[in-house]
């Protein structure tokens, strides 16, 4: 099944970008996903095709007219589900990325300037996601950071199938630092138990690992981690959905 990603912007040119090179790119190349990039610009309707408007009580900047880009997700619904990339959204997640990445497809919503006009979200179903505490200046490299992560976890994109499960976020740690050759450089030594082959050795040692870089770098993570794991001491399943 192909992955469809549909992005409403007011700058197609920028897809797939850098999604059509490397792994997304071969991907593309080979069906497992679609990349559509509609000209929001397309559904205004007046003489001059404007899309934003001055703010409603005053201030800097522009916003996005409801009806224009209502006009423009209308024409592209297709019971996908619709996410909007805003800095005023629930911040994406690896789970919601492989919900995401499980389903049919995506339509993205690009804001500019200062954003949408809120009855658009009052006015259909679309959920509001923002890909971290800081302000772009538009939502495609959103787009593009939300599909990438998507892209990747599809079916055959990943060379080794295990490459995704131990990683970062999805056990709720981040994961442990890597190594490769050479066995010394500038003075400093692949870690000991890495060389030993002892198997079990290094599993517990990369398990110790990701769980001190979790706690001392990302205290947030750490928290909901230790909550989870309190709350159900039987359950690697509890944990997994609590993702
Ligand atoms: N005035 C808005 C910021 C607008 S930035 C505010 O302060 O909340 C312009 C557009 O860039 C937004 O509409 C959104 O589509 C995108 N954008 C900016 N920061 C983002 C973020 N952290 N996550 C997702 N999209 C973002």
């Amino acid at each position: 099944m192909t992955f469809a990603a549909t992005i409403l912007t007011l700058y197609p040119e920028m897809f797939p970008g850098p999604l059509g090179v490397s792994l997304a790119g071969r991907a593309l190349a080979e069906g497992r996903w679609s990349c559509e990039a509609v000209n929001i610009r397309d559904s205004a309707t007046d003489k001059h095709r404007s899309v934003d408007d001055t703010p409603a009580g005053g201030g800097a900047g522009m916003v996005l007219r409801a009806d224009v880009v209502a006009a423009a997700l209308d024409a592209a619904a297709d019971g996908r589900p619709v996410v909007a990339l805003t800095p005023r959204g629930a911040p994406l997640t690896q789970a919601r990325v492989r919900s995401l990445a499980s389903g049919p497809g995506v339509t993205l919503l690009c804001g500019r300037f200062e954003g949408f006009d809120e009855r658009l979200f009052d006015a259909r179903a679309i959920e509001q996601v923002s890909i971290g505490d800081y302000v772009l200046s538009g939502g495609e490299m959103g787009a593009l950071a939300l599909l990438d992560a998507c892209i990747r976890l599809l079916p055959g994109v990943m060379g080794a199938t295990s490459s995704g499960v131990d990683e970062s976020f999805e056990t709720g740690l981040l994961e442990y630092p890597h190594y490769t050759r050479p066995a010394e450089w500038e003075g400093r030594a692949i870690p000991e138990v890495l060389r030993s082959g002892d198997h079990a050795r290094i599993a517990a040692w990369r398990k110790q690992q990701a769980e001190t870089d979790t706690r001392l770098r990302r205290p947030d993570l750490w928290e909901r981690h230790e909550g989870a794991r309190v709350q159900s001491p039987s359950g690697a399943q509890a944990k997994k959905d609590d993702r």
